[in-house]
């Protein structure tokens, strides 16, 4: 059974489990690292067209719920992505994420002398509109380009 999306895309829809939408391109695969396991079934669809993005990435996880903190790192991959979670073939829950202002201990600093990587204390970031990240212990900031790619998966 598939089922023609508003964008003209031909996709199998999941039963029960979780969908993640508007996915920047090139994208994917950190979100299937940061939420796959080796029993799990996740399709993910790469670069497919979209009205909103233009092209975008999609992952569908079938029989899966993300945690929190699951959810918190794929806001900071993609900002305006839309989680859906799904329950007998229907949406029975939308999450439309946001750039957070402020995350703890899901990144790592760039600065390699910051205290958080040197001694076991937890990051602590704060994130403007332009998202750029600023580290509350060194003060060092990252663009979202550099913080993406020092999440601890
Ligand atoms: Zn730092």
């Amino acid at each position: 059974m598939v089922k023609k999306t508003k964008d003209g895309l031909y996709i199998k829809p999941i039963k029960k489990g979780t969908t993640i939408d508007h996915l920047p391109a090139g994208t994917a695969f950190l979100v299937l690292k940061i939420i796959g396991t080796p029993e799990d079934t996740i399709t993910v669809a790469v670069r497919v067209p979209s009205r909103k993005l233009g092209i975008k990435d999609l992952v569908f996880a079938e029989n899966k719920l993300l945690s929190e903190e699951q959810i918190a790192k794929i806001a900071l991959i993609a900002p305006n992505a839309t989680i859906n979670i799904i329950e007998n073939n229907q949406v029975k829950q939308k999450i439309r994420l946001q750039q957070p202002s402020e995350v703890k201990g899901l990144i790592q600093c760039i600065n390699p002398n910051c205290i958080t990587n040197v001694e076991n204390i937890p990051s602590r970031f704060y994130i403007d509109k332009n998202g750029i990240a600023k580290c509350h212990y060194c003060e060092r900031t990252m663009t979202r380009e550099e913080y993406i790619a020092r999440i601890r998966v």
